[in-house]
């Protein structure tokens, strides 16, 4: 029998951790809080204690671990597993792979959380091991994900595949990183939710406006109910995000001629009636070419997605395994 890999997925506030065989299956996982306090320093013992602890309980000798694969959030240097700065957890200069290295004896890999969620989807999940592969993840925050040649892409300061922050309003509104009219801004939660708030200054005689007026807050699942019982504002909104994302996922298959094109994340969960509409234009945007051999699909692994392609990373690195 081959021997089981460790697939961390190390987030804000909790830290998942899988035991996972050679072909995927995940033989145990749990997860342990994400302690933040002192720029996140005690976060890579508190791994190892607990993996200590599972593997014992297991009946699973150190030895007989392959290897630990881990993503984490934050600028990384995937060759060399160092996380430059993550702000959502503290570390900054933070020589990851050395030193859970150090404490393990064990091999280390590490690449950023969302390339560990590509990696576990087209091993496990949506992707069926294809060699050219979009993801795209909608959240609080848009994410991306680019497997080119069978191998994800890190792209020479580890930003490839950052659509969320590709530019699709010139003069539109400030994002977190700083520019404007990013595809962040119109289409995460945060996105839909602003535009959202701007509708409700312009149309007084609308659901959108009881709701707002009735509970003081907007939100995503807010405007896909309302657009659901016929209100208009709430109904341009996601026809006009859909129609943007479907762009945005068309410029990105020009460049990539994926077979598939993966969408994930909490927003994409909304409904089919949504994801239609973001495939419509996504073929309306196409060429032809390009449409006609991909196919577009929801994520299938979730909260696993991450752990799952953390082990493949180990799989990728010591035995050489591609796509
Ligand atoms: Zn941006």
């Amino acid at each position: 029998m081959k021997k089981p890999i460790i697939g961390i997925d190390i987030g804000g506030t909790t830290v998942k951790t899988g035991i996972i065989d050679n072909d995927g299956n995940i033989l145990d996982k749990w997860e342990i809080p994400t302690n933040r306090t002192n720029c996140g320093e005690s976060i890579v013992s508190d791994i190892w204690k607990s993996l200590t602890e599972r593997l014992d309980q297991n009946e699973m000798p150190k030895e007989s671990v392959e290897g630990i694969g881990i993503g984490a959030p934050g600028f990384i240097d995937s060759d060399t597993g160092h996380v430059f700065e993550a702000v959502n957890i503290g570390w900054k200069n933070m020589p990851l792979s050395e030193e859970l290295r150090a404490i393990s004896k064990l091999p280390v890999f590490v690449t950023n959380d969302a390339n560990a969620a590509v990696l576990g989807e087209n091993w496990k999940g949506a992707g069926g091991n294809v060699k050219n592969l979009f993801a795209l993840t909608l959240g609080t925050g848009v994410g991306g994900g680019i497997i080119v040649n069978g191998n994800i892409l890190n792209g020479e300061s580890g930003m490839a595949g950052e659509v969320g922050h590709t530019t699709v309003e010139p003069d539109g509104v400030l994002c977190n990183c700083g520019r404007r009219g990013c595809l962040e801004t119109i289409a995460s939660a945060t996105g839909m939710v602003r535009q959202a708030k701007m509708k409700i200054e312009q149309h007084s005689e609308s659901l959108l406006v009881s709701r707002y007026n009735a509970s003081g807050n907007i939100t995503a699942k807010d405007i896909f109910e309302l657009a659901n019982d016929g209100d208009v504002p709430c109904k341009d909104i996601i026809a006009y995000t859909a129609d943007v994302l479907g762009m945005a996922i068309s410029n990105a298959a020009t460049l990539i001629n994926p077979s598939k094109v993966l969408i994930g994340g909490g927003v994409s969960a909304a409904g089919e009636e949504f994801i239609q509409l973001i495939e419509d234009a996504f073929r309306n945007y196409s060429l032809a070419r390009v449409s006609g051999i991909c196919e577009l699909k929801l994520a299938q692994l979730g909260n696993d997605a991450g752990i799952i392609g953390a082990a493949f990373l180990v799989k990728n690195k010591l035995q050489n395994i591609k796509f």
